[in-house]
């Protein structure tokens, strides 16, 4: 602490110098000094600056009293804020050593926890001599100029409505990420949110619930965008969002989706459930200005398809985005109407040249544009969640047709059933699978599940302990498309597969390429001696059959044997292609 009027109160009284006795001034000056708004100090120069005097102003501001400052030399320190301390013990130190004049800002944490702002304004005294006697200052409390000050600062950057950045702040937010993106070569996304007929609802309503829903909204939209990202009230009734990390087209989509579903969602108000809805324009770019104009001209677009909600600048994207969502429409009412069906590849014993089961491959028969791959829609299915509902049919379907197969050939067949990661992830997917095996009842030790490794990517303990309940039920678990993925071997040890299926790749090439063979035989060999059963995918030649036969691979699957296909056109079809 520190100041500079001279220490009257505490100098030995001087006969020949004052003019008045020393005890008058001494009271003269005390009462002054306990009235003023500030506290007075007097510190010693000693290593722990012990304290000599504290006028008692300092016990209602900080809660303690005038003998605790005096007796407990660290209590200084330990109440300076963190942030602070190590300025502070450094203007401090500075001051003792070249006796300059102290004056600084800091926070102390007062006794109940408040935090009290102080300006400390203070000067070393000196004797005749020009030695220095002690340090002498006063401490102004200026906290309610600080929360002033934080106030102002918080009007200026903030809506003061929805508590969401300002238009201008917004502005410097974005041309912030725009510079962080630009270097690194990247476009920054921007969404331009418009509330639908919020004039409607001011007029019908009146101001303070259309108040109410722009808080909320303001609300909902803060809480839908990612930690780094920037949620902004324009003005009105329009909101943006500046996408901080580098997005793709889709995951922007994604974020305008949440967006829209949040906003959608009723508002409480006193006459009952409130419904609005928005419209947002997407732009990516690198210029603050035209990417807010580019957002803006895309939002009025997207007021014109009220039933997507959103659209882009960019055309290209936009119809990319209408065809996706359109899709995703008929992809729903495509589940519910029964479009889809399976295809059946038959997988074959490479010693013993028989059939051993079959693969279910699901099909969508799209009303209009014909019959499509997986490949088509199964990343859809599994990005808008329709693929849980979807799996559970494949299951069904595949068991109860494993079941007629095995009536009619009188024997064992498997079924092979891709699962993706979606389903897996589902917490009912144990009960799906015991369903489709109840349904049909098919052996459960006849159903193959294929998992690949990208849906086994993010399993965690939970999927683990799905699948162990699942292999005690009795059945099979395969893992698809191996080595393709990243961490092929850890999954081996991870979790309880059974049968390997060798991807396409690596046999593609076999009879042509000499490396591919080494690495067709490594991966056998690796699969030998961790007992595991080996399918060979996509083996389309005699000579690729010839191969994997020799190289001791125990089944195979792939257009030689037999293309995926309906089992009625195959029922009349008894022989297999090859073997
Ligand atoms: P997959 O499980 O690896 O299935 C094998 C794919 O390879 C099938 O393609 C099959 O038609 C194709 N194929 C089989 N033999 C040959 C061959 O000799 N040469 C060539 N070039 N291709 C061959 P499809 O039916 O288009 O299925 C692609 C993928 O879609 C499947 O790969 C599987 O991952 C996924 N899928 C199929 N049905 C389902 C399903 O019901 N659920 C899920 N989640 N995914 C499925
Ligand atoms: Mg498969
Ligand atoms: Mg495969």
């Amino acid at each position: 602490m520190s100041v500079s009027a001279a220490p009257l109160a505490f100098r030995e009284y001087d006969d020949e110098n004052d003019p008045l006795p020393g005890d008058e001034v001494a009271r003269r000056y005390r009462t002054l000094i306990d009235h003023l708004p500030l506290v007075v100090y007097v510190d010693a120069l000693d290593s722990v600056s012990s304290n000599i005097f504290t006028s008692p102003q300092i016990e209602p501001l900080l809660g303690y009293s005038v003998e605790e400052w005096k007796t407990d030399t660290d209590l200084f320190t330990r109440l300076l804020h963190e942030e602070d301390r190590e300025r502070v013990l450094a203007s401090h130190a500075q001051t003792h050593e070249t006796h300059e004049p102290l004056s600084i800002e800091y926070r102390l944490i007062a006794r109940d926890g408040r935090i009290v702002w102080l300006r400390d304004e203070g000067v070393i005294v000196l004797d005749d001599h020009g030695q220095p006697l002690y340090l002498q200052g006063y401490l102004l409390d200026i906290t309610r100029e600080r929360e002033a000050e934080l106030q102002l600062r918080q009007q200026a950057l903030y809506d003061t409505l929805t508590g969401l950045a300002n238009r201008a702040f917004f502005h410097e937010r974005l041309r912030h990420a725009i510079k962080l993106r630009h270097e690194e070569g990247e476009a920054t996304g921007l969404l331009y949110v418009d509330l639908d007929d919020f004039k409607g609802i001011n007029d019908r309503w009146g101001h303070d619930l259309g108040d109410e829903v722009l808080r909320e909204i303001g609300r909902r939209i803060e809480q839908s965008v990612r930690p780094g990202d920037t949620a902004a009230r324009l003005g009105g009734d329009e909101f943006a969002v500046v996408l901080t990390e580098p997005l793709t087209p889709e995951q922007a989509v994604g974020v305008a989706e949440r967006l829209l579903k949040e906003i959608g969602k009723p508002l409480e108000s006193g006459s009952g459930p409130l419904y609005t809805s928005a419209s947002i324009g997407i732009a990516f770019g690198d210029h603050d200005e035209t990417l807010l104009k580019e957002a803006d001209i895309a939002m009025y677009r997207a007021k014109a398809h009220p039933d997507l909600g959103y659209a882009f600048f960019d055309p290209e994207l936009d119809r990319a985005a209408l065809d996706r969502s359109k899709r995703i429409g008929e992809l729903r009412e495509g589940i519910a109407r029964g479009e889809f069906r399976l295809d059946y590849q038959a997988v074959v014993d490479l010693g013993r040249s028989s059939i051993t089961g079959y693969e279910a491959l699901v099909r969508w028969e799209h009303p209009t544009a014909g019959e499509l791959p997986p490949g088509e829609f199964i990343p859809l299915a599994e990005e808008t969640g329709l693929i849980v509902g979807l799996g559970e049919w494949v299951l069904t379907e595949a068991c109860t047709e494993a079941t007629r197969l095995c009536q009619l050939h009188g024997r064992p067949m498997h079924m092979s059933v891709n699962v993706s990661a979606r389903q897996l992830h589902h917490p009912d997917f144990l009960r799906h699978v015991t369903r489709a095996i109840d349904a049909s009842a098919l052996m459960p030790s006849l159903l193959t599940l294929e998992l690949t490794e990208s849906t086994l990517l993010s399993s965690d303990e939970r999927v683990a302990e799905t699948l162990r309940a699942i292999k005690e039920l009795g059945v099979v678990l395969a893992l698809d498309d191996f080595g393709t993925g990243y961490a092929s071997l850890s999954y081996l040890r991870q979790f309880p597969i059974d049968v390997v299926k060798i991807d396409r790749s690596f046999t593609a090439h076999v009879g042509t390429k000499d490396g591919d063979l080494v690495l067709l035989k490594g991966i056998i060999d690796l699969g030998h001696a961790l007992e595991l059963n080996l399918v060979a995918e996509g083996i389309e030649t005699s000579e690729q059959h010839t191969i994997v036969r020799k190289l001791g691979c125990q089944q195979a699957q792939g257009f030689y044997f037999g293309r995926p296909s309906h089992p009625a056109q195959r029922d009349l079809d008894a022989s297999i292609g090859g073997i």
